[in-house]
């Protein structure tokens, strides 16, 4: 068998990005390479078949890169979780503290159905703070919020204590 695929190998460390001080994971480079992102796609989607869902929710804007490709490949539906003026029809929203700013997070009221099991998804968990105001959100929308994925765990920051779902990463960086 050849040697798995290290997938850290195409994530791009971007030092003071967007501001000083901040080390960006810039998954543009993963993305870019045909074989990586099919790789990185099949190893979540492990994760996520085990938490069983109906449906996958985005996180805008690379929490769709994510989340998308996943549910056409498990068979789920895809809802986004967007930010302020982008969804048409009555919404309900979060506002919450980022690792840099600030931030707010509609979902349409009707996004899902009550008790429908939804996986939330997002490229990467650092503080925890927009996963958590999402599982808030999908929660007030009727949902059953049954596990949160995301490519990149940025461990130090203990973003998964701030959310009662089970969580899985498939890169972990201290
Ligand atoms: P948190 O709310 O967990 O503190 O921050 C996570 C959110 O910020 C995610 O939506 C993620 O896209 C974005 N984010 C924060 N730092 C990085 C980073 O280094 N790389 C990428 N790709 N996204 C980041």
């Amino acid at each position: 068998d050849p040697a798995p695929l290290d997938l850290k190998r195409y994530i791009r460390e971007v030092p003071d990005f967007p501001k000083a001080g901040i080390l960006f994971y810039d998954i543009s480079t993963l993305i870019r390479n045909a074989d990586a992102w099919q790789i990185a796609t099949a190893r979540l989607a492990e994760s996520v078949l085990k938490f069983q869902p109906d449906m996958l929710a985005g996180i805008e804007s690379r929490g769709f890169l994510t989340a998308a490709p996943l549910a056409m490949r498990l068979g789920c539906g895809f809802t986004m979780l967007r930010k302020p003026g982008k969804l048409p029809g009555e919404t309900i929203s979060h506002a919450y503290g980022l690792e840099y700013g600030h931030d707010e997070l509609h979902l349409q009221v009707d996004a899902v159905r009550p008790g429908q099991r939804v996986v939330v998804l997002d490229d990467l968990l650092a503080t925890g703070g927009t996963l958590a105001a999402s599982v808030d959100l999908l929660r007030k929308a009727g949902a059953h919020v049954v596990g949160a994925s995301v490519l990149i765990e940025l461990a130090a920051l203990k973003g998964r204590e701030k959310l009662d779902v089970p969580v899985t990463s498939l890169l972990t960086y201290e």
